[in-house]
């Protein structure tokens, strides 16, 4: 007789673990939150609850490196729980919805109360992304206000591992330059990094990379608007010493942010993401993007493997955010978040763009593309805190 030790076990799902180089069938058993066992065979009575996962993968919780949560107060924000941890996304990282100014009110009333485990980027300007760029949040400086960024990051160093900046002809204009500056210098203040979004800019993109530092992400990297990271050549010799100096490129998919062509130029020349993330806000979670699953399936559909996307949106994703305590992976004593997802066979269409506009602030754009994928990644279940998620159980882990 066994005695009943685990809170739940998922058995014969296939675990897709890079953190452990794990891709096998195996049974993955939780107690206490944690990932308590993984074995060839775990008895079904050694668990209150049992889940059979056949010919289904069972993953680290998903982390989006890039998303939007503060719905009510950024123009781009959508709630965090329905499009993350119901979709398979156990932590998310808010890339700069806040600021200074804005962010006690995103701690109260969204880090502190979501299922998802949430942190975020600092914008450097302190009003936050308050418009969808209507008026561009540095195009007056007096919002980018560095020691204001130092004070509330420091306070809430816990769940603020970086700052964000946003630099483009629509959100910092002739600021450009000097937003990047300042925001570095926040980032080093709290010895955290930047993630900078870099899109359809006054200034060349090698320009800016050359500022970044080891450890700072360019997000949306694989944008079609104006100045690409790659042209018919390759790959731009500045991205490609950036990379070499160690800083990182996020895919950040967006409504805009992700074309088709720039990635499989990039992907020819062997130049793949360091993360893979959504960008996930109220003008795309209707499409193209819908949830992360989805923009893991773009990458699986341009000729990554399951590994290396799982890889890019799991245990690279905590390593970039420096995330401790076993985030990304299902060693055991981490903690006990886990997806679990299915990779269906059939016909697909994807999308890297839905508006037709070809122009925007002056630059242009790639055509929208849609493709016809013949595998795509869908959620089945969520595993939070070592519960599978219930929102219609009124889950509260
Ligand atoms: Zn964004």
């Amino acid at each position: 007789m066994t005695t009943t030790k685990h809170d739940l076990l998922i058995k014969n799902g296939k675990l897709v673990d890079p953190s452990q180089k794990l891709h096998a069938l195996r049974d993955i058993a939780f107690a206490d939150g944690k990932v308590a066992a993984i074995e060839q065979d775990i008895p079904s009575d050694s668990a209150l609850e049992t889940i059979d996962a056949k010919g289904q993968i069972v993953t680290p919780g998903l982390i989006d490196l890039h998303v939007h949560a503060f719905w009510g107060s950024s123009a781009y924000g959508v709630l965090p729980d329905p499009v993350n941890v119901a979709k398979g996304v156990t932590t998310i990282l808010d890339a700069g919805s806040s600021g200074a100014r804005t962010f006690p009110g995103f701690r109260h009333y969204v880090i502190d109360q979501a299922v998802t485990r949430t942190f975020a980027l600092l914008n450097i300007s302190s009003a936050g992304m308050i418009s969808e760029s209507h008026v561009g949040e540095l195009e007056d400086l007096r919002w980018a206000e560095v020691d204001k960024a130092i004070t509330v990051a420091r306070q809430n160093r816990d769940v603020v591992p970086g700052i964000k900046v946003r630099l483009g002809k629509l959100q910092s204009g002739e600021n450009t330059v000097e937003s990047l500056k300042r925001a570095i210098e926040a980032a080093e203040a709290i010895d955290g990094f930047v993630m900078s979004h870099i899109g359809a800019c006054p200034v060349p993109i090698e320009e800016l990379v050359a500022m970044m530092r080891p450890g700072d992400v360019v997000t949306h990297a694989f944008h079609g608007i104006g100045d690409r990271i790659a042209n018919l050549d390759g790959v731009l010799p500045g991205i490609l010493e950036a990379r070499e100096r160690g800083v990182l490129f996020d895919v950040g998919h967006g409504m805009g942010g992700f074309s088709f062509d720039t990635a499989e130029r990039a992907l020819a020349a062997g130049f793949v993401p360091d993360s893979i993330s959504t960008d996930l806000h109220i003008f795309n979670v209707e499409g193209p993007v819908y949830d992360l699953v989805t923009t893991l399936s773009k990458f699986i559909h341009l000729g990554m493997s399951l590994d290396d996307v799982i890889e890019r949106s799991t245990i690279s994703a905590a390593k970039i955010m420096g995330l401790k305590g076993g985030y990304g992976t299902l060693a055991v004593g981490a903690i006990g978040d886990a997806a679990i997802l299915t990779l269906d066979e059939g016909r697909f269409t994807l999308n890297d763009r839905l508006s037709q506009a070809l122009n925007i602030g002056g630059m242009t754009w790639q055509k929208p593309t849609a493709v016809e994928a013949t595998r795509k990644l869908n959620h089945v279940s969520t595993v939070i805190g070592g519960q599978v998620y219930r929102p219609w159980l009124g889950h509260r882990p």
